[in-house]
């Protein structure tokens, strides 16, 4: 089972991309989950035709003691396993403990042994990087580390501080940071800039994904770009990153 982490400033694009990369790996044979690790819980929405999926630790609320892994997994497009953790009241809590408890939750209801994925996907918002939303870089959650930016500025900042953050458990044997997905937002120079802040972080651009109206066309849909246009230009993009990612 290969454990992988998206990282990235809010609204850089890491949903859309793990969405479509879950998508991706399913149509080339793997069994994939994807978990939301954002308040919003609106990670999984395209794999679900627009779906808002209840989340684990609004399910654990309600149904306390009785919940069952049935509650909280569900089937999405081509069998991609999605959850959401969910999060606390907003101005109550801290989010962080929101996806703390939400992982206890899925390792105590034994999730992996149950679904057996070959891939698990975290999309973590995360450029607040507080103890929650590091805890898919530690305690062997997630191996593989990637972060989406863009070449504006404030998501340079974040993928600098998301490395550090990486950096900061590797020594430890937890994740390691495998390198940076150019979600572009079309700035001038991006490629070189990315390529830059890839190269002070001492990592590379894996991946670059142009900025596409196709993404907003299938989420007007619910859907992602691999199942609403499967023989775009865009698809052939995320099939690319796929391959990358699981080989
Ligand atoms: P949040 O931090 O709020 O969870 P996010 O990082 O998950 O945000 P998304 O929700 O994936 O970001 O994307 C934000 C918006 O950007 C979406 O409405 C999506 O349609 C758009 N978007 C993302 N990637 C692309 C792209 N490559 N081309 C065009 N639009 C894109
Ligand atoms: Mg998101």
């Amino acid at each position: 089972m290969k454990k992988i982490a998206f990282y990235g400033k809010g609204g850089i694009g890491k949903s859309t991309t793990t969405s479509n990369l879950s998508a991706a790996l399913s149509t080339m044979g793997f069994k994939v989950m994807q978990i939301g690790c954002d308040p919003k819980a609106d990670s999984t929405k395209n794999l679900m035709r627009g779906r808002a999926i209840p989340t684990v630790l609004d399910t654990m609320k309600t149904k306390k003691a009785d919940i069952t892994l049935a509650d909280i997994v569900f089937a999405g497009y081509n069998g991609v396993l999605c959850v959401e953790a969910g999060g606390p009241t907003p101005g109550i809590g801290c989010a962080g403990r929101g996806i703390i408890t939400a992982f206890e939750k899925l390792a105590e209801l034994k999730a992996f042994d149950y679904f057996t994925p070959d891939i698990v996907i975290y999309d973590v918002l995360g450029d607040v990087v507080c103890g929650g939303f590091a805890m898919p870089i530690r305690e062997g959650y997630a191996e593989d580390v990637y972060i989406v930016t863009s070449g504006e500025m404030m998501s340079l900042y974040a993928a600098s501080n998301i490395s550090s953050a990486i950096r900061q458990f590797s020594g430890r044997g937890y994740a390691r940071l495998r390198g940076l997905v150019l979600n572009a937002k079309n700035v001038d120079s991006e490629k070189e800039l990315v390529a830059k802040a890839a190269q002070e972080i001492g990592t590379q651009i894996v991946q670059y994904i142009p900025r596409d109206a196709h993404v907003q066309q299938a989420e007007n849909a619910g859907c992602t770009v691999v199942e609403a246009f499967g023989e775009s230009d865009m698809s052939k993009v995320y099939r690319e990153l796929a391959e990358k990612i699981s080989s």
